[in-house]
């Protein structure tokens, strides 16, 4: 932590500083540094409470925290996973389906034919958060049935996303993983209310959040409950294909210092399926521990973003060639 003091500030301002410092965040020891104090020796997690506390105090001008103190949770590298729902120390994880559950039929043909592709998880969205009001929003809750169907069909685990904290009791009774999606990373009632439920959460990174914005949404989830957490980098680009990427580089920032496992969605910056599969399959070797990707038994006949979907037997291609390698 970095304290600047303000130019006004008298050596009896800058001495009561040091004295409440030592109260406000016990065993913090002050070193002095041009213009201010750089501050050591505190609890991590006590940091971000004492910032209020310490900007009130005359003289203290700007309090920076470091990145672990502002998101002690999610810095705590080398966090151990449980292996369920999704076992990330072993493999790399595929979590594939349609954009969205569609009907019965489709998914349930969808869902069996991912599996025998090499599909660990389904997605399972039956809430979509569109841009236009006018577009198709999700089969709603009448999907938890076919969800339910796919679950028993398949064994596979669902990863359903929440776009709205009264839909999280219902779609955590019948799916194993809450997906929190680009728009909502920083809906942070929806982020309490998701780690209150004691669910797996899956959270996308914003289009254009930094490393810190998307951590410091991480942080909520597991300041109110998450324990088993994945991050999900889908790339900056919404509406055109002329930046089709991933950030690889923030990708691998955000293991490195969260150490959590980190996906990579091909799908959503490509808008075009041979692009989002060759982005796959660059984002396994960029150091991704899995993908959520779009992929269905007829993705021309979806009503949601059928032209990045790739087909199940595509899907099946790039899943051997991806896990084969992995086992090498
Ligand atoms: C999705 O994965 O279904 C989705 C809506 O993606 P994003 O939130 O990244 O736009
Ligand atoms: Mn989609």
């Amino acid at each position: 932590m970095l304290i600047h003091f303000t130019k006004e500030a008298s050596r009896e301002q800058k001495e009561a500083l040091r004295k409440r410092l030592a109260v406000i965040l016990s065993g913090a020891r002050a070193k002095a540094v041009p213009g201010g104090l750089e501050i050591s020796g505190f609890k991590l997690t006590d940091a971000a409470d004492a910032v209020p506390l310490l900007e009130n105090i005359t003289g203290a001008g700007e309090i920076k925290l470091t990145q672990a103190e502002s998101c002690p949770l999610a810095c705590s590298s080398g966090r151990r996973l449980p292996a369920k729902p999704l076992d990330f120390r072993k493999n790399f994880i595929l979590i594939a389906g349609p954009c969205a559950v569609e009907d019965e039929a489709s998914y349930l043909a969808s869902a069996s034919a991912l599996k025998a592709g090499g599909a660990h998880a389904l997605r399972a969205a039956i809430f979509k958060p569109r841009s236009s009001p006018y577009a198709f929003q999700g089969v709603g809750f009448a999907g938890l049935k076919i969800l339910a169907k796919a679950k028993k069909l398949t064994g596979l685990p669902l990863v359903t996303e929440a776009t709205d904290t009264r839909q999280i009791e219902k779609l955590s009774a019948v799916c194993d993983v809450l997906q929190i999606g680009a728009r909502n990373m920083r809906n942070y009632e929806l982020l309490k209310e998701a780690g209150r439920s004691r669910m797996p959460v899956l959270l996308k990174r914003c289009m254009h959040a930094t490393l810190k914005e998307w951590l410091l949404s991480a942080e909520y989830l597991l300041k109110y409950g998450t324990a088993n957490l994945v991050l999900c980098e889908r790339g900056d680009s919404v509406f055109s294909s002329d930046n089709p990427g991933l950030d690889f580089a923030l990708m691998r920032e955000a293991r490195k210092v969260s150490g959590l496992p980190v996906l990579a969605d091909p799908s959503h910056s490509t808008r075009d399926r041979a692009l989002a599969s060759a982005l796959a399959l660059k984002a396994a070797r960029a150091g991704a521990d899995g993908l959520l990707i779009e992929a269905s038994l007829s993705p021309q006949t979806a009503r949601v973003d059928g032209r990045q979907t790739l087909t199940t037997r595509t899907f099946a291609k790039l899943a051997a060639s991806i896990l084969c390698k992995q086992k090498r």
